[in-house]
């Protein structure tokens, strides 16, 4: 007797539960060979030895996880959590593995629970890293306390001893990280004239927390611009870059910011979009290929105005960079923040313009592609490994024996300055523009 079509058909595939790795171009997986060349670049691993905390190792996990060769246990989690998405491995790998690309959408796949519902967050994400440092008015307001305990020296009082560490942790964390907040030498007006002949017409992009606790470097940046010849544009309506949202898993807040952004910035009107923190400007460059088409149909409008963003280091160096004439007689060292260095693969720019400022020696920095443990907000979350990285990093600008250690990134800045001030250690720490502006200025970079 012939079988019924129902039973001679081939069965249904079984529906299989997502897992993380689902939505990642699985071919991806496929360019790491596993040669490990990478583990040795990579600071966690150094750290812990272990090679589930690799890139090799994490790769595997996320492609075990994907293969539905192994579920997605806590303890997977943990190793993927660990990774500071620093990028080294990217920088390491001869094989060209797009690692960025594996972690962040996994680690954003990850953290949605299982029936799809959005990402839970706890109260510092929501009140601090979601409601308070992406909008510089709130933080404007927050920090005038911040700023009288300064003036009181009341933050050196909770440092030096120990009492941060009576705070919730993550709370003591950032209250230690914050910086001396110093008032600008100048407000920076809307647009800012060139010095001499005009050679560029530049928007700033002046970000959220490097608007109000970095605003010198700000006003520092426009004035080395200025120098240089370029006219700078401020726009008002900018907003933050979203690359707290970004990283921390909170993807829809990060594509409003994006959205914002586009709106912001006259792109038909200037040359360059000069962004002078390595995160928000590794971020900016690569909103041309975050988000599907399909999502918004906004793709080739974020691709045209991530062309337009720079470093700017990256520009000046392009540009032609004049050189400041005062001589600054320091030693100085340079640390590598991981978003310029990893991430927008910019080393040589920012040493090309130290070594032309008259008087500076620029001593290299042992392990200087090294996180700091900064990287984005991972130092307020993952407390232990970022102090791990914090002495390292401190242990090796000792070793160079300069008076200032310089790096384009204000969390590798608050990072490595926290560790200074801990281990009561006299280095200055500052960015190269405030260091190019000292030199402009006529200024003394320990006065400054
Ligand atoms: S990521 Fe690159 S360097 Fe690391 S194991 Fe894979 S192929 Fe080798
Ligand atoms: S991104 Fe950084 S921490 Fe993460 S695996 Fe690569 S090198 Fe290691």
């Amino acid at each position: 007797m012939p079988e019924s079509p129902s039973t001679t058909a081939d069965p249904l595939p079984i529906a299989l539960p997502a897992t993380p790795g689902d939505g990642i171009n699985y071919d991806l997986f496929l360019d790491c060979v596993h040669c490990g060349l990478c583990t040795s670049a990579c600071p966690t691993y150094i750290e812990t030895g272990n090679e589930n905390d690799s890139p090799r190792g994490r790769i595997y996990l996320m492609r075990a996880v994907t293969d539905r060769r192994l579920d997605m246990t806590q303890t997977i989690q943990r190793h993927l959590e660990l990774c500071l998405d620093c990028r080294a491995c990217e920088t390491a790998c001869p094989s060209g593995v797009q690692y960025g690309r594996l972690i962040e959408p996994f680690r954003l796949a990850m953290d949605v629970p299982e029936k799809g519902e959005p990402k839970q967050f706890d109260w510092f994400f929501k009140y601090i890293l979601f409601g308070l440092f992406p909008y510089p008015q709130r933080l404007h307001k927050a920090l005038v306390f911040a700023k009288i305990a300064q003036r009181l020296k009341l933050d050196q009082l909770l440092l030096l001893t120990g009492m941060w560490k009576l705070l919730p942790a993550r709370l003591g964390r950032l209250a230690t990280l914050l910086p001396h907040i110093k008032t600008p030498d100048a407000p920076l007006e809307k647009v800012m004239p060139a010095i001499g002949k005009r050679r560029a017409r530049v928007a700033l992009f002046s970000g959220c927390v490097q608007s109000e606790v970095f605003q010198q470097t700000n006003y520092a940046t426009v004035r080395v611009l200025q120098e240089n010849g370029c006219d700078v544009v401020i726009p008002d309506e900018q907003g933050c870059c979203g690359a707290i949202h970004y990283h921390t898993g909170h993807e829809q807040g990060a594509i409003e910011f994006a959205a914002d952004n586009l709106k912001a910035f006259d792109r038909d009107d200037i040359d360059a979009i000069i962004v002078n923190v390595a995160g928000c400007g590794s971020m900016l460059k690569e909103y041309g290929h975050l988000w599907d088409d399909a999502r918004d149909g906004q793709t080739a409008d974020r691709q045209q105005f991530s062309s337009k963003v720079k470093d700017v280091h990256e520009f000046l160096d392009e540009l032609g960079f004049i050189p400041p004439k005062w001589n600054i007689p320091v030693k100085v060292t340079y640390h590598d923040a991981c978003h310029l260095v990893h991430a927008q693969k910019i080393s040589d720019p920012p040493r090309n313009l130290i070594r032309q400022i008259p008087g500076v020696e620029l001593l290299e920095l042992p392990e200087s592609e090294v996180c700091c443990g900064a990287a984005g907000t991972y130092n307020l979350v993952e407390l232990e490994m970022a102090d791990r990285l914090g002495e390292r990093k401190l242990d090796c600008i000792r070793k160079t024996g300069a008076s200032i250690v310089l790096t384009g990134n204000s969390g590798c800045l608050m990072q490595i300055d926290r560790q200074r001030r801990l281990e009561q250690e006299s280095v200055i720490v500052m960015h190269p523009m405030d260091l190019l502006y000292c030199a402009y200025m006529h200024k003394s970079p320990y006065d400054y």
